[in-house]
């Protein structure tokens, strides 16, 4: 799939706030919203000014901003938006629980990785099993009472260590999640993803009425 390879720090200055692409860096004063503050990437970057975007122009930017959150291009996310929209219930909720569901999304969420770029990583590299069984497909949605666990040869994996035992204190784990088995490192997903459980800073119904215009 495709992937940003640019820095992905000035994803998080083109957003004005961090959205923790980086995985450990993004705790520590080395971060590039620490050091350098809100400003917008480039070389006008001092210059321009952040008004308050407002119509059309906020709207882009939370999409802009949840694409990013989730590692996801504009084609996939299109079409992700349009299959929430076919669902019952509220659909920029929908949207969310789609995202959410993303195995790649859960990897990270347990506490396998430190960012969703290393979760994509370990799930396309073959390390994760789904009811044990290997998936590839970063994509793949989850659902209740599936169990997610690392293949037994990464589970003592120093980076795997040290991201689980952060996502135990400072990151915190989702209700919809639990791990099950601590040494083994297996998750299993007891419920399905509730909007209390996402990010409070999404503002989901903006990208709706992008998308509806
Ligand atoms: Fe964003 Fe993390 Fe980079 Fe900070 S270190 S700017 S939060 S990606």
């Amino acid at each position: 799939m495709a992937r940003y390879r640019d820095a992905v720090c000035r994803l998080c200055r083109r957003e004005g706030m961090k959205l923790y692409l980086k995985g450990e860096r993004c705790y520590k004063s080395s971060c590039a919203i620490e050091k350098r503050g809100t400003q917008p990437p480039g070389e006008h970057g001092k210059d321009a000014r952040r008004g308050k975007l407002m119509g059309y122009g906020e709207q882009l930017r939370e999409k802009q901003k949840v694409k990013r959150i989730y590692g996801v291009l504009e084609k996939q996310f299109r079409g992700y938006f349009e299959r929430a929209a076919r669902q019952k219930g509220v659909t920029g909720e929908n949207l969310l629980s789609i995202l959410e569901r993303r195995l790649d999304n859960v990897v990270y969420r347990l506490g396998y990785a430190t960012s969703h770029a290393q979760a994509r990583q370990l799930v396309a590299h073959g390390h994760v099993m789904v009811n044990g069984r290997k998936v590839t497909i970063p994509s793949f949605q989850v659902k209740v009472n599936d169990q997610i666990a690392l293949k037994p040869s990464m589970v003592k994996n120093p980076f795997v260590q040290a991201a689980f035992q952060t996502a135990g204190g400072r990151r915190g784990r989702p209700a919809w999640l639990e791990v099950v088995d601590e040494e083994n490192l297996v998750g299993k997903v007891i419920s399905l993803p509730r909007r209390e459980d996402i990010d409070p800073s999404i503002k989901e119904q903006l990208i709706v009425e992008l998308y509806s215009k």
